[in-house]
Order: structure tokens, then sequence, then C-alpha cells
């Protein structure tokens, strides 16, 4: 497998809330790729202040009001809408409850990177609390996400919580403590530990599985492996995410352990032109 040349992994801690410790992150990146420099940036909006003012209006133009609704064009938000927006980029709210558009996310943080690190070879990583959606044409309805690789990467630790299915048990006991009024706390008390939760011990762990998925798109072209066990696997269950980043007993499978070394080794191929189609988890 061929693999261009890292420049650089730049980690933006998009509002995760506490939920993440990114200089452990960080670490773990850099333990991985020891050639390639790793840089912890904060919020980006703060690193990019002065490049354009109206990034909460962008932000309140992509939210997805109605999930069985495609958004075609932006819409023109709210006064209210944009200032909600407005303190949640400057961490003074949580953007708990608001669905974004996955693609349309993309691209408002793509224009956050500073124009000289827009090439193949910069991995830009924009770690946030937002919850996105992308639309699908088969059953013409938003599905959260847990992560997009594309021009930039966004891993969202709310998708990680909310997008991948609980087990079919969960749902049908679900279903039952909704009719009965029960509380739900209960529930999520009876499963604890087999879904990865809000404020979750082991979400810090969990990212840094995503993270490689964002380092091999840049690599290769694709975040992910067939390998159940290997941490790029694209899990579609919790059951699934947890097996492959904190149970399998080996992080990546054998394919991957070696193109990682053989990037560790050497350096690799001048960045040529990859695909640049954006790939979900
Ligand atoms: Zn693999």
């Amino acid at each position: 497998m061929k693999a261009i040349r890292l420049e650089a992994v730049l980690l933006y801690d998009e509002g995760t809330a506490g939920e993440l410790n990114i200089e452990e992150i960080a670490g773990y990146l850099r333990d991985k790729l020891r050639r390639v420099p790793v840089e912890v940036r904060g919020n980006p909006f703060v690193f990019c202040r002065e490049k354009d003012p109206d990034w909460a209006r962008k932000l309140a133009s992509i939210k997805v009001q109605d999930a069985s609704r495609k958004l075609v064009a932006v819409q023109e938000p709210l006064y209210g809408e944009i200032q909600y927006e407005q303190r949640r980029i400057l961490g003074k709210t949580r953007a708990f409850g608001v669905l974004y558009d996955g693609f349309h996310l993309l691209r408002v943080f793509s224009e956050l990177i500073p124009r000289e690190e827009r090439a193949l070879g910069f991995v830009h990583v924009f770690l946030t609390n937002r919850l996105f959606a992308t639309w699908d044409d088969g059953d013409r309805r938003y599905h959260a996400r847990t992560s997009v690789y594309g021009p930039c990467c966004v891993i969202s630790t709310t998708g990680i919580v909310e997008a991948p299915a609980r087990s079919r048990e969960y749902y049908v006991l679900k279903r039952q403590y909704e009719m009965l009024g029960k509380d739900l706390l209960e529930l999520k008390e009876r499963f604890k530990g087999d879904f990865i939760d809000y404020q979750d011990a082991r979400l810090t762990e969990v990212v840094k599985g995503y993270v490689m998925q964002a380092v091999l798109y840049s690599l290769t072209g694709d975040p992910f492996c067939d390998d159940k066990g290997c941490r790029l696997y694209n899990a579609h269950w919790q059951a699934e995410l947890i097996f492959a980043q904190l149970e399998s007993g080996y992080e990546f499978c054998p394919r991957h352990a070696g193109l990682l070394q053989s990037v560790n080794e050497e350096i690799g191929e001048e960045p040529t032109c990859l695909s640049t189609a954006p790939m979900l988890n």
C-alpha cells in the first residue's frame, strides 16, 4: 500500500466540553507517528479569529431542522440562532440538542484551515461535541454520524454516543420503559458499560482510534479496515465500536500495523492527488 508523507497533525478542540483529554490524544499520536509533528491548537475560531467574523451565521444556517427534509441550500438563520452560535463558538454554552448537516459542517471547518496548510499531508482534526448527520437517499432521512473525513476531519463525541446503534434488547426495553413511563436512567444503568455514554471515561481512548482513521485517510485515501479488531474498523454498533477500540487485544491489523511501521521508518511519497471524496463513519 502506498502512503503519502505527512507534514503534521493538527488537533482542534471545537468545544468537546471537557470530555476529552486532548493532550493525551496528542501524546498517543506522537507515539504512533514518530516523524510527524503533532500540534494541539485549541479553539479553532480563536485560532483563526481575524479571518471571518461571520462564523456564527454560517453555523446557524446549516442546522437540520427536520431529519426527514434534506437541507438543499443554506437557510437564513434567525437573530437568536446566530447569537446562540456566537456564544457556542466562545465556549459560553454547549451545543446539545442541535443537529448540523455533516457535509456543510465539514465545509465550514475546512474554511478555518490556514491557507498555507491546505494541502495533502496536513491532517486537520476537529474534535467537537456538535452532533451532525448526513442525508441518506435510500430511506430519505438524516442519520447521525460519528465522524467525517475529507479536506479536514470532524470527530463528534456526541456522535460516538448517539450514532452507533445500541443492542436490540436495549431498544425493546426502551420502548417498554417509555410505554410504562419508567425512568430511562434506570434503563441506562442496566446496560451500563455496553455503550459509550456522555462523560464516559472511555471516550478519550475511543477517540484515539478515530483520529487514527483521519490519519489513514490522509495517508492512503481510505480511513477504514474490514478487520473487526482493528481500530480502523467502521463500526455501526456500539458493541463493534467498543470491541475495535478497547477490547480486541490488538490495536491494528497486521496490514495497518505494517503501514504505520513503514511511515515511521522511511519518508513516504510526495503528496500526489488522492481521491478527495469525503468518507463517513
Ligand atoms: Zn486494519
